[in-house]
């Protein structure tokens, strides 16, 4: 099997759980919200922020400003506030020197994952950049992986390895594209209704930590 490894972005590369509320809570009193408007958004934006839904936040909040252009304030805002830990970005560095191509594979608006990867400086770090909208193909669907394998040079039949936080989505698809698979498990317990990932991890510097080490060399060499 290749050198060649996949990555989710969100919850697995960088903390989106984690932003979104400061996001919230910082809406909310820039455009005077009432007290229910900080769960109201986090509940409409939680699982994935598009453009159509900056449209039914102008009009639930009645505010002045475009769908447009809250929805252009909103990348700029998550990307300033997301991050990535620093042993994660010096952990891509250390596999590309050990001869592992790397993508990501992320489902979401192009420009809101654009923003962040920019931001991060993880699009410096990669072969390949692989978004659903753009590519018009959603994880599960093995069409995105291809997209991915693609983009980054390679094609799924050589094998590799995906790795993210989404049971369904990164472990259930990667796994279906003939990818081997790693899980962020971020705390939470592995759905037992589910089959298992070749490997659990509680976060991303462990899965670099699991490339790098002997066995796993060995098994894609
Ligand atoms: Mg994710």
């Amino acid at each position: 099997m290749q050198r060649f490894v996949l990555w989710d972005l969100d919850n697995t590369l960088v903390d989106r759980h984690g932003t979104l509320p400061d996001w919230a809570g910082d809406f909310v009193a820039r455009h005077r919200l009432g007290d229910d408007a900080r769960q109201e958004l986090l509940d409409l934006l939680g699982e994935r922020a598009y453009p159509p839904s900056f449209e039914e936040i102008r009009t639930r909040y009645r505010l002045a400003s475009t769908a447009d252009d809250l929805w252009r304030s909103y990348c700029a805002d998550i990307a300033a506030m997301v991050s990535c830990p620093a042993d994660v970005l010096t952990g891509l560095d250390e596999l590309r020197r050990h001869g592992w191509r790397i993508g990501i594979a992320t489902n979401g608006a192009t420009d809101i994952q654009t923003a962040k990867l920019r931001a991060i400086g993880i699009h410096s770090r990669v072969e390949g950049i692989c978004i659903s909208e753009e590519v018009a193909a959603r994880k599960p669907e093995r069409e995105h992986f291809a997209q991915a394998a693609a983009r980054c040079g390679t094609t799924l039949s050589a094998g590799g390895w995906m790795i993210g936080d989404n049971p369904v989505n990164d472990i259930g698809g990667g796994r279906a594209a003939g990818l081997s698979t790693i899980w962020i498990a971020n705390g939470s317990p592995w759905p037992t209704d589910l089959p298992e990932p070749d490997h659990r991890v509680q976060h991303a510097r462990a899965a670099i930590e699991l490339l790098l080490s002997d066995s796993v060399t060995r098994s894609t060499t």
